[in-house]
């Protein structure tokens, strides 16, 4: 798999870095800056997530600090091996290096118990033998306070001995659990009496069958920040209201206190983004798995074609705020463009071929046209392409009776074959139902891979392929998985699904092509950035997912296919 080390990631100026700088003048930290970013392995990792990767590795970079890869894995019936491997395979491909800090926050479990024991001590927790549901209803709610558990005054001493019960597995799930003893009539409903510890008999991807006591996202999020000297813990929006909780344990225990500071989440249209939805897609098989290519996930981008470096310059180009907004997804269209157009290999394919017949060209005659591989950069070279006799042109690229502004091939209109020759249509040949099943053409032998001598002007350049030395392959083109702007209005985001968003077809591919590697990317000329699909395809039967269209000329013949 590629993987580039970067060296340097700029992070666009924002608030952020404004506080970091602001902090580094006043030495609130003797000049560190720490980062981290925190996943739960309770999926793969998506566009969001990379928001956050590109702002927390990034920071650390440019500031010459440190950026932790640390998983948030404190609820072990949602997380899996399959989720830690690939974050950590996808953080890497992002191009980002944690060295030697990849942590978990179960290897803090030992000391998370300590801590909770430690807040019993000071009469800051308490077991609670309220269920779940009534947990719920004596929380209150925005408008109206809590009320007290009845277990709230229970004595420190009854207190450690039930959580030590707990904790040897002396109830039964649910029946019992830790509470922190704050204030339940906080307007902040965090601060009404939350959990930190539950009874859950659940098997755990790192630490097995140790624990059946599990600490809570909260508890655990702030302190494992705490142990690892975090200096700036950056956090989506949603966190704000969690962050009196955080300063309350961290100061309660006496501990290290991190900054938190809350940016907008990445919202993008077209797109769902939250780990559930995307686990429900894959589950019920709305998708073919994580990686589906298209999904907004980080493998699932990856599998369309897109580069590290594309995200990258998105996560850039989007910039971090305060305040929630939705980006146009065809802005991270934009961006893997502008990259596939400096490194993408040009080759011919042919969609939706009609044939052509250049009657004046010598039967068995076969020519090797040269053709540049990149426009954009010279280093790529050239390559040969076979000619002959009979060609595929694209269906589109000939009408019958065409309008004015149609420069392409018309009976008695002349055309450039890409790199090749100018030809003429002479006739055209249709089956017993009137359709076209072959034009009859000549060509001009003075005119290959450049003008013609008599200096006449064609508007027209069209692709080609030879049909003798073509091959066939599968191309898979998508479109937004999603036909709302906004999937998450509908009551269930599956109903806006969007039942064309992958239209497969057989095309006609330039000789070479039929090598191509999975993973692979190209530009076919005038139909888009193609990747070789890393999943499906085999050697010499090479699948082309379309990564994205190129803009202007796909408009045009889009609507036919
Ligand atoms: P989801 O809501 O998709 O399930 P999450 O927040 O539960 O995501 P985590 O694994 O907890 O997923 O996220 C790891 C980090 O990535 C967190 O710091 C979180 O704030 C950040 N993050 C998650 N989603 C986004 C997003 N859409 N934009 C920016 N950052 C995000
Ligand atoms: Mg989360």
């Amino acid at each position: 798999m590629e993987s580039e080390k970067i060296t340097e990631f700029k992070t666009p100026p924002n608030f952020i870095k404004n506080i970091i700088n602001e902090d580094l003048r006043t030495n609130k930290y003797g000049g560190r800056v720490h980062t981290r970013f925190p996943p739960e392995p309770n999926g793969y990792l998506h566009i969001g997530h990379a928001k956050s990767i590109c702002l927390n590795f990034g920071i650390a970079q440019e500031y010459g600090g440190k950026c932790n890869l640390r998983f948030d894995d404190s609820n072990p019936t949602k997380e899996k091996t399959e989720y830690v491997d690939s974050i950590i395979e996808d953080v890497r491909w992002l191009g980002f290096d944690w060295e030697d800090r990849l942590y978990y926050a179960s290897d803090y479990f030992d000391k998370l118990y300590e801590f909770a024991v430690q807040l019993i001590k000071k009469g800051k927790a308490y077991v609670c033998d309220l269920s779940p549901d009534e947990i719920r209803r004596y929380r209150g709610t925005l408008t109206e306070p809590g009320i007290d558990s009845p277990y709230r005054n229970r004595s420190i001493e009854e207190n450690l001995e039930l959580f030590e019960q707990m904790k040897q597995g002396k109830f039964p799930e649910g029946s019992r659990t830790l509470r922190a003893k704050i204030d339940m009539a906080s307007p902040n409903l965090n601060m009404r009496d939350p959990v930190i510890y539950r009874i859950l008999y659940a098997y755990h991807h790192r630490t097995g069958n140790k624990w059946c006591i599990y600490p809570m996202y909260d508890f655990t999020h702030c302190i494992s920040d705490s142990l690892e000297g975090i200096t700036h813990s950056l956090c989506t929006l949603e966190f704000e209201d969690h962050r009196p909780l955080y300063d309350w344990f961290l100061i309660e225990l006496g501990l290290y206190r991190p900054q938190q500071i809350e940016f907008a989440r990445l919202n993008l249209n077209y797109t769902v983004m939250s780990k559930r939805k995307l686990l429900k897609l894959v589950e019920e098989k709305f998708v073919d798995g994580w990686d589906d290519p298209r999904m907004p996930t980080i493998s699932g981008l990856r599998r369309r074609g897109y580069t590290p470096r594309s995200i990258r310059n998105f996560a850039e180009r989007i910039g971090v705020a305060k305040s929630d907004n939705v980006v146009d997804i065809s802005l991270l269209e934009y961006c893997i463009r502008e990259d596939l157009n400096k490194i993408a290999h040009r080759a011919m394919v042919v969609l939706n071929p009609l044939k052509v017949v250049i009657e004046n060209y010598p039967e068995g005659q076969i020519e090797e046209i040269d053709a540049v591989n990149n426009p954009e950069d010279p280093s790529y070279g050239t390559r040969k392409v076979p000619f002959s006799r009979e060609v595929y042109i694209e269906r589109e690229d000939f009408m019958e009776d065409p309008p004015k502004n149609f420069y392409r091939l018309a009976p008695g209109r002349e055309v450039r074959l890409r790199y090749a020759y100018l030809i003429k249509c002479k006739e055209v040949i249709k089956d017993d139902d009137g359709n076209i099943i072959e034009l009859r053409c000549t060509y001009d032998p003075l005119t290959k891979g450049g003008s013609a001598p008599d200096g006449r002007k064609v508007k027209g350049i069209i692709h080609w392929v030879s049909v003798k030395h073509c091959y066939d392959a599968e191309l898979r083109l998508y479109d937004h998985l999603f036909n709302k702007e906004n999937p998450e209005e509908e009551q269930d985001f599956t109903m806006a699904i969007n039942p064309n968003s992958l239209k497969i077809l057989n095309a006609k591919i330039e000789p070479f092509l039929i090598n191509a590697k999975p993973g692979e990317k190209f530009q076919f000329e005038r139909i888009g950035y193609f990747c070789v699909d890393t999943k499906y395809s085999s050697p010499g039967k090479p699948i082309f997912n379309r990564t994205v269209t190129l803009k202007d000329t796909w408009a045009k013949i889009k609507d036919k296919l």
